[in-house]
């Protein structure tokens, strides 16, 4: 019974069906107006007569106004595309009972003037009125409540008149049309099931299709956003490259990119943590955007580098601004989780000013031009010039024959003695590395340890060079040796267990061992620095400042680290002269070092007069080409012994 009633009922919770209702009923409504309009004249044209204005002229041509007037509505509606859901509802709500109202009011009137007609009149009428019942029902198909109600009400008003009407004559009709009331009740039932159930599919449909449009464009965010900084990624640069490509920017100087890569940012993320690495990232990513002119596109294309790229009229001009006033920002303190974190940045720019560049050859010139300053002079700027690639391709050739000689043992290591500075007497000898056997001719090292230390190379060559060091040098203790070490092995976390393991190895007495670090790693990892040298102490090495005087540091910053030994650069011994203001600096170094409890080295001391001056000043040891060239094992052992036996000489005399 319920579910019989439920077909009455009108339900419009779904705006979606709703709407669909709507739409396909709208249509179909000025339809149904027009198809009454034509009934109802049809049967006043029957039924007209003089003396009955009211019933057969009046009433109709009321009811024929008012079906045009909702026909016209109707038409105007557009299948309600501009009505909101609620609206729908209302005229949804408002089309069931105006049907019904509709339908009753042509029945009854055609009940009011049946009797006026002989018997065809009778007949067309009757033929009419069913007609009209079907039709409208028909038309509201799609609007199930609407249908049943009026074939329901129009049926039983049919029935009930003409079961009596005529003295019963038309009872057969009436019977035959509650068949076709319950047959269009059944047809309408069935056909709303399938509507709705059409219209929910294609609302999946649509859903699903929504769906799949978003996750598709929320993948494409993804797959060209840094997820970090919410910055383009490399990705995107390059898709704009290619399109720029393809519009073929042959105007000169209109393109340029500006490649950032940050300094110092590799020891932070290895001191800090991720963590913080991660968050400077995101600041500097901020600060770099509010550096950026609006029509540039700033995108992070690696662990710690940006690109920007800048399509303007004078390209160049332009990138060189935004490249200086990078430099000046990037260096601003940042503070993260109450660490105070301050990085540089190496800069390259690369633009079309000398002619057509493709965009992407554009990216690999700015690219160069970054690499050409990282390998010079960290913190600078240098706009790409054709030499670069020169540069690069040299280094690349190499990295890969450094490779090759590592494993083929082409590597050597000379030993240079350094000497005490008031007696002359060899004390410890420096490990210097040195290529002999490479196949395209030697190389300053220098050079080689630069790129070494670039690829990472530098851990195989570093180790290599400490345990041939202490194999070397074992047999002719208590000689101390000294060996160079890199930041980028100092930084290395396993760097203190494989030395710990070479000496084990060797057999290499610690205390003999001193290593020599330039103050480079220090300013960049204070705290680390320490712990790692003070880990070094306690295992009874000694550690030198290497080239002191090239860098910012103070004598006094440099207590803090326990230095056993500072080594006096040998740029400053260039000008080495009594009273010169080279020798005021030395002089002044050695002084207040020794006051600190540090031992002085000078290196590179080549002259007698040099050797005067930093005798007379204080300095403990004297290392240089006075007193010996860097030289292979067997020529530094033949010297180191040849003194050891003058000695013996000497103190017997
Ligand atoms: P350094 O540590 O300052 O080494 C001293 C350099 O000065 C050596 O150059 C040495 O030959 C040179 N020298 C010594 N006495 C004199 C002199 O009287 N006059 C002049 N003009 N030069 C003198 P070398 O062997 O070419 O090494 C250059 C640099 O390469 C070293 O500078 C050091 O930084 C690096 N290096 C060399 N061997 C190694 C190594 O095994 N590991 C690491 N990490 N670096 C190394
Ligand atoms: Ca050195
Ligand atoms: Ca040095």
């Amino acid at each position: 019974m319920r579910s019989v009633a439920a077909l009455f009922r009108l339900d419009t919770s779904d705006p979606d069906l709703a709407r669909a209702q709507f739409r396909s009923f709208s249509r179909q409504l000025p339809l149904l107006y027009i198809i009454l309009v034509f009934n109802a004249l049809a049967v006043m044209a029957d039924y007209f007569r003089p003396d009955q204005l009211l019933k057969t002229l009046m009433a109709p041509l009321f009811m024929c106004t008012a079906a045009l007037v909702r026909a016209f509505w109707w038409w105007r509606q557009d299948g309600g595309k501009d009505l909101s859901d609620q609206e729908i509802a209302r005229q949804i709500a408002r089309t069931c009972s105006l049907s019904v109202v509709m339908t009753l009011t042509f029945e009854l009137w055609s009940f009011w003037i049946y009797d006026l007609g002989d018997a065809y009149a009778r007949g067309h009428l009757t033929f009419f009125l069913a007609l009209t019942q079907v039709s409208t029902v028909f038309c509201l198909m799609t609007l199930r409540a609407a249908a049943m109600r009026v074939a329901t009400v129009s049926t039983m008003a049919f029935v009930l008149y003409f079961l009596f009407a005529d003295h019963g004559r038309m009872r057969v009709a009436a019977i035959v049309l509650i068949f076709v009331g319950i047959g269009m009740m059944v047809v309408t039932h069935r056909f709303n099931i399938d509507f709705s159930n059409l219209i929910r599919s294609q609302r999946d449909l649509r859903n699903r299709q929504a769906e799949t449009e978003k996750l598709s464009e929320e993948n494409r965010r993804i797959a060209l956003t840094d997820a970090l900084s919410g910055l383009p990624n490399r990705r995107e640069l390059l898709a704009r490259l290619q399109r720029l490509e393809e519009r073929v920017v042959d105007r000169v100087d209109t393109l340029a990119i500006v490649f950032i890569d940050l300094d110092g940012f590799k020891d932070i993320n290895d001191s800090h943590g991720h963590h913080v690495g991660d968050t400077l990232i995101s600041s500097l990513s901020a600060r770099l955007a509010g550096l950026c002119p609006e029509q540039a596109l700033l995108a992070r294309v690696g662990g710690d580098e940006f690109a920007i790229l800048i399509e303007a009229p004078w390209a160049t001009a332009r990138a060189r601004a935004l490249a200086e006033r990078i430099g000046e920002e990037i260096g601003l303190p940042v503070l993260v989780n109450r660490h105070v974190l301050q990085v540089g940045a190496s800069i390259g720019i690369a633009s079309n000013a000398e002619g057509p560049v493709g965009a992407n050859e554009l990216l690999r010139r700015a690219d160069i031009a970054m690499y050409h300053v990282k390998m010079r002079k960290k913190g600078e700027i240098a706009v790409y010039d054709a030499a670069f690639d020169e540069g690069r391709k040299r280094r690349l050739a190499i990295e890969h024959e450094i490779g090759v000689g590592l494993t083929r043992e082409e590597f050597e290591v000379f030993y240079q003695p350094v000497v005490n500075a008031q007696t002359g007497a060899i004390v410890s000898a420096e490990a210097l590395v040195r290529w002999p056997r490479r196949p395209t001719g030697s190389l300053d090292p220098q050079e080689f340890i630069e790129i070494a230390e670039g690829t990472g190379q530098i851990h195989p060559l570093g180790l290599f060079v400490l345990e041939r060091a202490c194999r070397d040098l074992k047999p002719l203790g208590p000689l101390k040796v000294s060996v160079n070490v890199s930041p980028v092995q100092f930084r290395d976390p396993g760097f203190e267990r494989q030395v710990a393991h070479v000496l084990e190895q060797t057999q290499f007495d610690p205390q003999r061992l001193q290593l020599e670090i330039t103050e480079g790693y220090l300013l960049a990892q204070p705290e680390r620095a320490i712990r790692v040298m003070e880990r070094f102490k306690s295992m009874g090495m000694s550690i030198a400042l290497d080239d002191f005087g090239t860098g910012f540091t103070s004598i006094h910053y440099l207590q803090s680290y326990g230095f056993s030994h500072i080594k006096i650069d040998k740029s400053l011994l260039a000008g080495l002269r009594p009273g010169s203001k080279a020798s005021l600096l030395v002089t002044g170094t050695i002084y207040l070092a020794s006051g600190l409890d540090m031992r002085v080295i000078a290196e590179g001391v080549e002259t007698e007069q040099q050797a005067n001056i930093l005798r007379a000043a204080g300095c403990h040891k004297l290392q240089g080409f006075l007193f010996g060239r860097p030289m292979p094992i067997a020529e530094f052992r033949r010297v180191y012994e040849n003194q050891a036996v003058h000695d013996r000489f000497r103190q017997s005399a």
